[in-house]
This record gives structure tokens, C-alpha cells and sequence, in this order.
């Protein structure tokens, strides 16, 4: 596979149409695979408009199509960041208060004991984004509900209206 960057977007489309390439190619092509899949409506990770809690200019915030709780939500930004430590002030400031107001919302709506936030992007082609998960009265506390099994994603509407209500206002 030659470098990505010497196809255009259409051409690249279509070669994700057709199964011939992946993300890690977008990896070594230096692209980025988050603004891509965002740039083209998720033409790569699939469409998370159903899941899709709260966006802004900013960030958007969606629930997780193989979530490790129940409410396992991601907030990224629009912009591509590569981590944390480039995000410009006003920019984190916006996306962790966000991530206050989510987890809260988490807790009240869907009856989680604890919401635990993590942060770990690391290599060259990453986007930033930030994971809230869940932790119920029926688990343990403790750094193992970062690494829960991951399963499918089942859509409670009730949840995620109310959910998409609260984050609204
Ligand atoms: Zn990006």
C-alpha cells in the first residue's frame, strides 16, 4: 500500500468501500483516521449519530458502540489534537467541564455508583478524547473497571433522550 496521502478523499472512500484498506493504513500514511471517519460521517468507524449525546463547535460526546459499562461515553474534539497536553486552554476547559456534567448525569440517570475518567492517547496518529465509564453497586472499585470486557451496545431510548435532554440545557 502506497502512502494515502497521494489519493484524494473520494479515491480513499471508495477504498474503504471496497475493503482494501484499513486504519492502520491511514497510521502509516500519517492521517488521521478520527478526523477522517468525522470529516465523512463515519464512513469508517460507522455512523454514531444514534449514539450521539451532545455536540458543540467543540467536541461531541457519544455513547461507546462496544461500551465497557452500561453509559460508557467518549468526548472528542473537532479539532485534532494528539493529546491532552496540546489541547489550548479554553478547549480543555470546555471539553472537562463537559465531562463533569456527563459523569454527573451518568450517575443520576443511569443509577452508576462512580464514573471513572481516563486520558491515555499516546503515538503519533492519535485524536484526543477523553472515556467516562460507569462503575454500578454491583462491581469493585478500583483501577480493573478500566479494563472491563467490552460488549455490545444496547440502545435504551429512555436513557438517552433524558440523557440528551440534560446535556442540552
Ligand atoms: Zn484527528
Amino acid at each position: 500500500m502506497n502512502t494515502l496521502k497521494n489519493y484524494t478523499d473520494e479515491q480513499i472512500i471508495k477504498m474503504i468501500e471496497n475493503h482494501e484498506i484499513e486504519v492502520g493504513d491511514f497510521l502509516d500514511s500519517g492521517i488521521c483516521p478520527t478526523c477522517f471517519d468525522k470529516r465523512h460521517k463515519g464512513v469508517l468507524y460507522g455512523d454514531a449519530s444514534t449514539r450521539m449525546i451532545y455536540e458543540d463547535e467543540t467536541m461531541e460526546c457519544q455513547l461507546v458502540g462496544n461500551p465497557r459499562a452500561e453509559g460508557h461515553t467518549i468526548i472528542s474534539t473537532k479539532k485534532h489534537f494528539r493529546d491532552m497536553m496540546e489541547l489550548d486552554d479554553e478547549t480543555c476547559q470546555k471539553v472537562f467541564v463537559m465531562a463533569k456534567k456527563v459523569m454527573n448525569a451518568l450517575k443520576d440517570i443511569y443509577g452508576a455508583k462512580s464514573v471513572y475518567e481516563c486520558t491515555m492517547c499516546d503515538g503519533e496518529m492519535n485524536h484526543f478524547h477523553i472515556q467516562l465509564i460507569p462503575r454500578y453497586d454491583y462491581e469493585k472499585r478500583g483501577s480493573k473497571n478500566f479494563v472491563k470486557e467490552r460488549k455490545e451496545y444496547k440502545e435504551d431510548k429512555e436513557k438517552l433522550n433524558k440523557l440528551r435532554e440534560r446535556l442540552n440545557q
